[in-house]
């Protein structure tokens, strides 16, 4: 045996689960398929947003689960990986009352604005009907955070090896075989799977999935005309087109549309910016974001594996566990998915219907539908 686990895949999911199970002490090695800090993915990039702004009570509990593993994780490193600079909801009265009684129901500290008062604490944003803040949230460094992961796993003992891809996983009686396409065949008695856009692909005929749609989305960076970009939090506007934005230190204010329309192959996706969706969004800040210059001032592409209902894939079949289909909003959960991948892998059951692989009857089985 090579390893007690094999994690395939390095980007924030397989980084966090390798660190757990290196500190539980089971003897890891993490591949993965390019270079450090790569940008074909999901987890590169300089920033996403940390929030409990779910309507659906398990996001917003598992969410909250999530902060200390977050603490714990700037206390090893010494750097700062989440700043809480709290978070606006605005939008139609009708697509902002479901996060208010959550937010409610869940005890969730938040404070209900109306627009005049959002627009005089927070100028050059236009509100929309209904605004809600709530202080639990903020900006997330997203790159620091996947080198801090694979530093923290590889100081704990775990082997990481990258440009490393894997071709192919196969479940024998006492162990599973990982074999890379160097043609390198490695055992171990779980596999844990965590490969992004690049899940249905890998786990062809292996497991059952639900069918994974992948986009490359485009947030663009902004130009702030009067306040520095770090006092610009976190703001997501709801309704039938979501948008979002938050400043990032040094970079600008960051705006992006939410769940672009196309399904893609993820060895065969576009890396330059989309002009039709450029223009799009500099319409929306010529509307809602005065304070923004409307000329992008960059663009990156990122991927995003969406599954028909949104809802996480955290499951295991036999020796080989997935974490997948992350859909656009998994990095605030990596610490506790990092715990959650971990116990799968040391052979606990997936006891959230929502989140087992039974594509379109894990709603139906949790009683959503
Ligand atoms: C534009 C954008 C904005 C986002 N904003 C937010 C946000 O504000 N808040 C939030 O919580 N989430 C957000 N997310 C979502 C979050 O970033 C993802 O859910 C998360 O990064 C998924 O991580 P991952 O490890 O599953 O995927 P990845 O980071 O893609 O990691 C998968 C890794 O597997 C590797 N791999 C693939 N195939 C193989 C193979 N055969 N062998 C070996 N290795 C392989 C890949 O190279 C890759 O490094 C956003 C995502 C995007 C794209």
């Amino acid at each position: 045996m090579s390893a007690d686990v094999i994690v395939v895949g390095g980007g924030v999911m397989g980084a966090a689960t390798t660190w757990v199970l290196a500190r539980r002490g089971h003897r890891v090695t993490l591949l993965e398929r390019f270079e450090p800090g790569h940008a074909r993915g999901s987890s590169h990039g300089t920033a996403r947003i940390f929030r409990l702004g779910y309507e659906e009570a398990d996001y917003l509990r598992l969410a909250h689960r999530a902060l200390p593993g977050w603490r714990e994780l700037e206390a090893i490193s010494g750097a700062t990986l989440l700043e809480l600079t709290g978070t606006l909801d605005h939008g139609p009265a009708d697509a902002v009352a479901p996060l208010m009684a959550a937010f409610a129901a869940a005890g969730v500290e938040h404070r209900v604005l109306d627009r005049d008062e959002a627009q005089a604490r927070w100028p050059g944003v236009r509100f929309d009907e209904a605004v809600v803040h709530h202080s639990e949230a903020g900006r997330l460094y997203a790159q620091r955070t996947v080198d801090v992961l694979h530093q923290a796993a590889r100081r704990l003992g775990a082997q990481l090896r990258f440009e490393t891809p894997v071709a192919a996983l196969r479940t024998e009686d006492l162990a599973v075989e990982v074999a890379t396409a160097r043609g390198e065949v490695l055992r171990a008695g779980t596999a844990v799977v965590t490969v992004g856009a690049w899940a249905a692909k890998l786990l062809d005929g292996v497991v059952a999935l639900p069918r994974l749609r992948v986009t490359a989305e485009q947030p663009l960076m902004f130009r702030a005309r009067e306040r520095a970009p770090a006092s610009f939090l976190p703001l997501i506007h709801r309704g039938s087109h979501v948008m979002y934005s938050f400043g990032v230190p040094g970079e600008g204010v960051k705006v992006a549309e939410h769940y672009r329309d196309e399904w893609l192959d993820p060895d065969d996706r576009p890396f330059d910016a989309d002009p039709v969706a450029q223009d799009r969004v500099s319409a929306y800040i010529r509307s809602w974001l005065p304070a923004l210059d409307p000329d992008p001032v960059s663009a990156t592409r990122c991927l995003y594996t969406i599954t028909p209902d949104r809802d996480f894939i955290l499951d295991r079949h036999g020796r080989i566990v997935v974490g997948a289909g992350f859909s656009g909003h998994g990095f605030k959960f990596a610490p506790l998915i990092g715990e959650l991948l971990a116990d799968l892998a040391e052979g606990a059951e997936q006891t959230n219907p929502r989140f087992r692989f039974g594509a379109d009857t894990r709603r139906a089985d949790a009683g959503l539908v």
